[in-house]
């Protein structure tokens, strides 16, 4: 009796080597815009609050725009300040034409609400994508800025020339930021989409259907190998602390999904690399917007 063949290892869908890939992509085009049009690439950082992580994550964000010829400048807030002030210093930064970007670091500080200040910000300017204008345009399927951790993953599997037309695509998750976007990207691109969350039932059953299969889920490590279908694709944005570990670790146990997986994201080197990557590569997306308008209207 043969025994069945043993999978060949998967692919590694190396987010830190591709985000490095970008990142030097949108230095060249910071550097045309500078030498070419005397601009030079603006993104500010809204931070209210005092979350670490948040704190973390713009810091990371700053460094690399340095890194990318990028300026960057960020408006902070303490935890007890208004939600006027934050709309104040949000519309501020619409109308400053040095600054083409602008990023409302989330969770705001609770009783402000975030819907309205993500609204507040122009929709030329609002690189993260989760603004009202942008989420709409992405139902409508001509979103200019898509949020980053989404566009990210779907980059990656662009970059690896994995297909997504046709494919079934499941999501979990369904968080505005990364899990309905998602959907909506691959849906997009023509994949036919199951979105699963906390209510799912028989989560299993549906997740083993996935060609890809994306975890935005937060909890780690709860999609195991035999959960997957063979020879899916695995995209992992979970980030998840857990105590003991010496990294976070993602929302699928990546052994055993890789002993499944024809492809899949590592945690950490994975997802997360590709988000800030995307992050500066829609901000010069929008200076070069910017030079456009400006161009036709003869104000350069
Ligand atoms: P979130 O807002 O907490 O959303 C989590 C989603 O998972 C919800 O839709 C929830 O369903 C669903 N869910 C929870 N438990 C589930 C279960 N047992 N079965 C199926 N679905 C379940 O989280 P998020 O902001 O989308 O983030 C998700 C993960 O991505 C986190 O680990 C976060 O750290 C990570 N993340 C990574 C990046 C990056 O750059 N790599 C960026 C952002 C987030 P309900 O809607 O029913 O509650």
């Amino acid at each position: 009796m043969s025994s069945s063949p043993a999978r060949s290892n998967p692919v590694i869908l190396d987010g830190t080597a591709t985000a490095k890939t970008i990142r030097a992509e949108v230095a060249h085009r910071a550097a045309v815009l500078k030498t070419q049009h005397g601009v030079t690439v603006g993104l500010a950082a809204v931070l209210a609050g005092d979350n670490p992580a948040s704190v973390t994550y713009v810091a990371m964000k700053r460094r690399a725009c340095a890194r990318a010829g990028i300026h960057s400048v960020s408006r902070e807030f303490p935890s007890d300040a208004t939600q006027q002030q934050v709309m104040d210093a949000v519309r501020e930064l619409n109308a400053d034409p040095n600054i083409h970007g602008i990023l409302v670091q989330h969770p705001l500080p609770s009783g402000m609400d975030e819907y309205a200040i993500l609204a507040a910000v122009a929709p030329e300017k609002d690189v993260d994508g989760i603004g009202r204008g942008s989420l709409g345009d992405l139902v409508k399927g001509e979103a200019a800025f898509v949020a980053c951790t989404p566009a990210g993953m779907v980059e990656l599997l662009d970059r690896y020339e994995l297909p997504i037309e046709g494919k079934h695509a499941v999501v979990i998750g369904r968080s505005v930021i990364l899990g309905k976007p998602m959907a909506l990207l691959l849906l997009n691109r023509n994949a036919t989409v199951t979105v699963c969350h906390s209510k799912t039932r028989n989560l299993a059953d549906i997740t083993r259907q996935a060609d890809i299969l994306v975890a935005a889920v937060g909890r780690p490590e709860m999609i195991t190998g035999d959960m997957l279908k063979p020879g899916a694709v695995v995209l992992d944005a979970g980030y998840n602390r857990v105590p003991g570990r010496d990294h976070d670790v993602g929302d699928c146990d990546f052994a055993s999904c890789a002993r499944v997986a024809s492809a899949i994201t590592p945690v950490p080197g994975g997802v997360g690399p590709m988000t800030i990557a995307l992050l500066l590569a829609n901000t010069v997306k929008a200076a070069e917007s910017s030079v456009r308008r400006s161009t036709t209207t003869g104000a350069l």
